[in-house]
């Protein structure tokens, strides 16, 4: 009989072990014991067969289910079918977290002039794909109208599938751009920070633009139905709203999906908010929101989740689940997805895109008048996984974590430290271990949660294995 190798984590009331295509069970310091010293009694064996964790020889069933399992762990950048399209850095508000991704609504020269404009059309042209995903970033994308009523056109008449983000501060929207925003393939994407109060604080910061913004999600929502609408808040972990105001305020508005992200604050902003790792912080508001999250879905007709840790939730539970750029394994740069600036430089992420505005690092990765230049990037993404990672091989979240090397480099200017210093590391490891602390706890409200968020009708226990 041989084992898949096991990894392990001491955890409140045990050891939690995983391998290496994400099966997992929780035991105690003796199994691991006789695990590490050979010495497995014929209980142990049977159980590791019965579950997926060893094989006889390797052309058995366990062995094909078993590499099948890991080889759906890992994600295939498929062709270009994503773009991120910056047309213009002017913007109507300035948010004091956002100041190197935006200029003044009256600046000029930071819009795609018309040979831009017209390299993009014929880029997206180019690309072999029949479906798309456009996502229109700023700056405010709606001052650019024109350019994005041109894109869509283009896209419309070019591709089987095609649909279209605006990401929006819904701050002044004039009537073209409600009209824009009404078709069925258009969809909204703006930011609620937290609470009408924090919202003023952070971005608006006159009361009667508050109203404003919040009038217009009202009429996005009344007009175009709650599908056509999200909103993010981004939070600032020196000013920590109550997680029950933040349920509140998005319930309010029928938003039912809540994906916390803390304030990403760049170059000098992130040295004056000594903001290099507030994981800590982040953490333990995080852990607070969920529980919180649990109390409100346990009474509550319509439940809510936290998107980022229901996408790495259903990480954990099913293989094959790569939707989030953010979290892939490996995470390959420049593939699947593309950035094209107000300048037409190309950048294989947002975070890319800042890095090389405050002039920390260039990754652009050539231009949309000329071509793409993947090979800059090369070097970057043969680091791109975590599968040989000398660190991630010993974690037994490794199946279910990713790699964000632009973060790596964003926070530490290098790729080499050891990754349980890096901010990327400590968030995944603590959003693990609250999930499988979730995973394994008998609490009916918590299982009644984990069951819709995880998609299934309800939590079946025989998921949280405990071999003793
Ligand atoms: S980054 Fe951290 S949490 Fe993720 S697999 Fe590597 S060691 Fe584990």
């Amino acid at each position: 009989m041989n084992i898949f190798p096991l990894k392990f984590r001491a955890v409140d009331d045990g050891i939690l072990f995983a391998d290496d295509a994400g099966g997992f069970f929780k035991s105690d310091s003796s199994f691991l014991h006789r695990y590490v010293s050979s010495q497995l009694d014929v209980s142990d064996t049977q159980f590791l067969v019965r579950n997926g964790h060893a094989f006889e020889t390797a052309d058995d069933l366990a062995y094909t289910a078993f590499s099948y399992r890991w080889a759906h762990r890992l994600y295939q950048p498929g062709t270009l079918d994503y773009v991120i399209l910056v047309p213009t850095l002017r913007c109507n508000l300035a948010c004091g977290y956002c100041q190197v991704s935006r200029v003044n609504e009256d600046t000029p020269g930071f819009d795609w002039t018309p040979e831009v404009l017209q390299s993009v059309l014929e880029f997206l042209g180019s690309l072999s794909t029949r479906t798309l995903k456009v996502e229109f970033q700023g700056g405010e994308p709606l001052l650019a109208l024109d350019a994005l009523i041109r894109v869509r056109d283009f896209c419309r008449d070019h591709f089987d599938k095609v649909e279209f983000v605006v990401c929006t501060n819904l701050q002044t929207v004039s009537d073209e751009a409600w009209a824009f925003l009404a078709d069925d393939d258009t969809f909204i994407s703006t930011s609620l920070d937290a609470n009408k109060a924090t919202h003023q604080h952070q971005r608006t910061v006159s009361e009667l633009k508050n109203e404003e913004f919040f009038g217009n999600l009202q009429r996005a929502i009344k007009e175009f139905g709650i599908q056509k609408v999200s909103a993010l808040p981004t939070i600032d972990v020196r000013a920590l709203s109550e997680p029950v105001s933040i349920i509140d305020t998005f319930t309010g508005y029928g938003l039912n999906s809540i994906y916390l992200r803390p304030v990403n604050y760049q170059g000098f902003a992130r040295k004056r908010f000594n903001a290099k790792s507030a994981s800590g912080e982040w953490n333990a508001y995080h852990s607070a929101f969920i529980d919180a999250l649990i109390a409100y879905n346990w009474k509550a007709d319509t439940p809510v989740e936290e998107y980022y840790f229901v996408h790495c939730l259903r990480r954990v539970l099913r293989s094959d689940h790569h939707g989030h750029a953010d979290l892939r394994n490996p995470n390959i740069l420049g593939k699947s997805y593309i950035v094209i600036d107000h300048d037409g430089t190309l950048y294989p992420t947002d975070e890319a895109r800042m890095l090389t505005r405050v002039g920390q690092l260039d990754l652009s990765i050539g231009d949309v008048r000329s071509r793409l230049e993947l090979a800059k990037i090369e070097d970057l993404n043969a680091e791109a996984l975590n599968t040989f990672h000398p660190d991630c091989v010993h974690c037994p979240y490794q199946a279910y974590c990713g790699v964000d090397l632009v973060d790596d480099l964003s926070r530490y200017g290098r790729i080499d430290i050891p990754k349980h210093l890096t901010d990327f590391c400590q968030r995944h490891t603590y959003i693990f271990d609250k999930i499988f602390k979730l995973v394994f706890s008998e609490d009916p409200k918590v299982r009644k949660s984990l069951a819709i968020w995880s998609g299934a009708p309800e939590f079946d226990p025989g998921i949280a294995k405990v071999h003793l």
